[in-house]
């Protein structure tokens, strides 16, 4: 088998320059050259993996096929280059330094003193090795969190140093700056681009590619000032212009030349790079107009990288059908509390996304939301959490079941019903912050159900998430007042999809949708979701 090449990506000057989105272009292009593409992310943070982190530091976690808990960077990944990447797609120092010491606990070391060189570094360049070699790809591209400089970043780089002494010109290193804008003197400046270089080759790494971060154009000249300064070729520094959507950017880079100059310096041989799909993709996303409203009513109000799948998502569903999704936050809390604002905004939104969360704040005001939602026959799309809701709502106010909950908001065990309860049987191993039900499972689609058609298929298999699920001593009850079990795992004991008969669109999905949809291929549930609310303005308007 040949070796496969390795593209590292950096950053510096600052933090959120949009490294992943560097990468995962760049991977992109690659991939449209018919090579196989993957691309890690090396976090130098002392967590072991995201999953406990919070998302109002954080970001979302994104979860993979293998139920790996990511950061929200592998989302972007897998949107760009539309594969299913591997817990091996993600390293961060927590992880790399646990298995370290648990391997000098277990006497592997006979002993040796454990530095971070040799010790870590190996470690790393070991994962990086791996990641290529099981995911089978042609090219690896790995993106190092933080900024030059960092202190947890420096085994990383010494980590790149060491691979590109191995591997030589299989290796190539794109760094990714700022040219920060001065008012007074009305220019960009490059002297930091310069000084972030001048750190990098303190690491003993030079780049190869140097993308330029501007919010405004960066002239010609600029752009040979910094190949001059940093002693990367002219051809290679590449503009990285703000642009109004981050899927335009492989297009961009490619009209810089970047395919071909990776392919020059990576010795890929003459690639043809075949970009039709995004060109036509951001052609559309261009001409939509009409805008679509839509009320995400989660935990983490105005903070768009905690629910950044959700609402790229929606998005993607929009464009597909030529429109624009804008986000509105309900606050549940708000909602709760009869907030006539609030209660007015919902009643405004085109249609409701109930998404994703754990505990109890602000659960009251989401059951408000779908019973308003389905009261009023307004779209709603519940993502797990949101799912989990939608029964909670319907028993109580359809089933009468009043004190009808989740176990997860009834911890001092009120209720006897707890029509989403923890799997009996499968307490001892989901225990919370321990393991959760993650990752891909299939699942069976009902016929006749709004859900089978819209996927168009009767077995699918989706990413979850979760602790808790529907308590199948309902079923019957709710079946009966026309709550449907669209969706059953396989061996049926557990329900994947509901759905309210009879409503323009209400669904509630047990898994993550939002994981697998993609920019120019919208998920069904999100295109389902959006055409509902496009049949109701319709004949609102007629
Ligand atoms: N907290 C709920 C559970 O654990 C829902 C989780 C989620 O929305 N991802 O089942």
């Amino acid at each position: 088998m040949k070796t496969p090449k390795f593209i590292f990506v950096t950053g510096g000057v600052c933090s959120s320059l949009g490294k992943g989105i560097v990468a995962a272009s760049t991977a992109a292009i690659l991939k449209s050259a018919g090579l196989k593409v993957a691309v890690m992310k090396l976090d130098p943070y002392l967590n072991v993996d995201p999953g406990t982190m919070s998302p109002f530091q954080h970001g979302e976690v994104f979860v993979l096929e293998d139920g790996a808990e990511t950061d929200l960077d592998l989302g972007h990944y897998e949107r760009f280059i539309d594969t299913p990447l591997s817990n091996l797609c993600s390293v961060t120092t927590g992880r790399v330094y646990s298995e370290v010491l648990s391997e000098e606990r277990e006497g592997k070391y006979l002993g040796g003193t454990i530095q971070v060189i040799p010790h870590i570094t190996d470690k790393i360049k070991s994962k990086v090795e791996l990641a290529a070699k099981k995911m089978g790809v042609d090219v690896l591209v790995a993106e190092l969190g933080g900024t030059i400089g960092d202190i947890e970043g420096e085994p990383f780089l010494e980590t790149i140093r060491q691979l590109k002494s191995k591997y030589g010109t299989d290796v190539l290193c794109q760094h990714v700056t700022l040219l920060p804008y001065l008012a007074g003197s009305n220019e960009l400046k490059t002297k930091p681009t310069q000084i972030s270089v001048r750190e990098l080759r303190r690491m003993g790494i030079s780049p190869d590619v140097i993308f330029c971060r501007a919010d405004m154009r960066i002239p010609k000249k600029l752009l040979r000032k910094v190949s001059f300064f940093c002693d990367t070729e002219e051809e290679a520094v590449i503009p990285a212009e703000t642009v109004d959507s981050i899927y335009e950017i492989p297009l961009r880079f490619q009209k810089s030349g970047l395919g071909d100059i990776v392919a020059r310096k990576l010795g890929l041989g003459k690639l043809k790079f075949r970009l039709k799909e995004w060109e036509k993709g951001i052609e559309r996303m261009k001409k939509a107009k009409e805008e679509i409203f839509i009320g995400l009513a989660g935990k983490y109000n105005e903070l768009d990288d905690a629910y950044l799948s959700v609402i790229e998502a929606a998005k993607s569903a929009g464009f597909h059908l030529d429109k624009r999704v804008r986000i509105e936050w309900i606050d549940a809390e708000k909602i709760e509390d009869k907030d006539p604002e609030e209660l007015a905004l919902l009643e405004r939104v085109h249609g409701v996304i109930v998404p994703g969360g754990f505990g109890n704040r602000g659960t009251e005001g989401k059951i408000q939301v779908a019973q308003y939602c389905r009261e009023h026959g307004k779209p709603y799309l519940g993502l797990c959490l949101g799912s989990q809701i939608m029964a909670i709502e319907f028993a109580r106010n359809v089933l009468g079941i009043q004190d009808a909950t989740s176990e997860e908001f009834d911890e001092e065990k009120k209720s006897k019903n707890h029509v989403i309860h923890f799997i009996p049987g499968q307490r001892k191993i989901r225990k919370k912050g321990g393991t959760m039900r993650l990752g891909a499972y299939p699942a069976l689609l009902t016929k006749g159900t709004k859900a089978r058609k819209l996927y168009g298929e009767d077995k699918i298999s989706e990413r979850h998430r979760h602790r808790y699920e529907f308590h199948n001593k309902y079923r019957e009850r709710f079946e009966k007042e026309g709550f449907l079990i669209s969706g059953v795992s396989p061996d049926r004991s557990l329900v994947e999809i509901v759905e309210i008969k009879d409503h323009p669109f209400m669904i509630g999905s047990q898994f993550h949708p939002e994981f697998l949809s993609r920019p120019f291929r919208p998920h069904p549930l999100f295109r389902g979701f959006l055409e509902a609310i496009l049949k109701q303005s319709k004949s609102k308007k007629a």
